[in-house]
């Protein structure tokens, strides 16, 4: 089986998960195609439980921080303990962090609060960020500019896209779900677009238009699992190894062979979180 395809955000720290199931779970995915799977953090436990499935997996990275929906249980001490994970061996970005107004299960002001503090961490350790933004595009936008994610500092520290030119600030809108015209904004900025399985849906018009619009070296795959699961699979339980639905899509979307959607993805998530592999 040829390892081809790089998922940039997954959940192997779910909390429905036994112990046992990540087991089986991780031994599916190293007979998959799946080269790399980013186990992304969304509280206290889980990005302790993703650091320490980067440790124990050659194939697995961790991405650490509180989500939106979490952020009503973060304090100064949380963020000190998620500093320390940050800092470990593989773990490669702060996420995923956001807003998300949708659901609202923090408060706006909460949520805003920790989204700057933990945006200032990811600058203060030059770290690779993870968006999650729902129905909260204006403010996020407008944060992520205060806060100096693509400021000249910032952006000085990584470098330029060798395909594109554009500046790189390191930022990542995790499964995107914007208009073009925003994903174009994003990519402008120095932004990253990852592209999950709704795009698949057969309602997804709006995430086709908006793959269409990003160049190819602006964009990664992800599943989100186990959220998310992408056609013929919808509804269904999501596994990394189920990434190739989204590719073939992508793919369809680029008019450009799986293979080479598969190797691009993978090359710029790599250099995304900065790895040499
Ligand atoms: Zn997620």
């Amino acid at each position: 089986m040829k390892k081809i395809f790089f998922d940039s955000h997954a959940h192997l720290n779910n909390e429905g998960y036994s112990a046992k199931d990540r087991e089986e779970l991780a031994g599916m995915i190293k007979a998959s195609e799946v080269s790399h799977v980013v186990d992304v953090g969304f509280d206290l436990g889980s990005s302790m439980l993703a650091a320490e499935h980067a440790k124990k997996y050659p194939w697995c990275y961790a991405a650490v921080g509180f989500h939106p929906h979490d952020a009503k249980d973060m304090d100064e001490d949380a963020l000190r303990l998620i500093k320390g994970l940050a800092r470990k061996d593989k773990v490669v970005a702060i996420g995923e962090i956001g807003l998300d107004y949708y659901r609202n299960l923090s408060s706006k002001d909460t949520q805003q609060h920790w989204f700057r503090r933990q945006i200032a961490l990811a600058l203060e350790l030059d770290m690779p960020i993870i968006i999650h933004d729902r129905d909260a595009n204006e403010d996020v936008m407008r944060i992520l500019k205060e806060e100096g994610v693509f400021s000249a500092e910032r952006m000085g520290k990584f470098p330029k896209n060798p395909v594109s030119g554009l500046p790189d600030a390191r930022l990542l809108m995790h499964c995107f779900s914007g208009s073009a015209e925003l994903a174009s904004q994003y990519v402008k900025l120095g932004a990253t677009i990852s592209v999950a399985g709704p795009v698949t849906y057969r309602n997804a018009r709006k995430a086709v238009e908006a793959v269409a619009a990003v160049p190819m070296e602006c964009l990664v795959i992800e599943t989100d699992a186990p959220y998310l699961a992408p056609e013929p699979f919808r509804g269904g339980v999501n596994a990394s190894p189920l990434i190739k639905h989204t590719a073939r899509k992508v793919a369809e979307i680029k008019g450009i062979s799986l293979e080479e959607t598969a190797r691009i993805t993978s090359d710029n998530a790599k250099r995304f979180f900065g790895l040499d592999i």
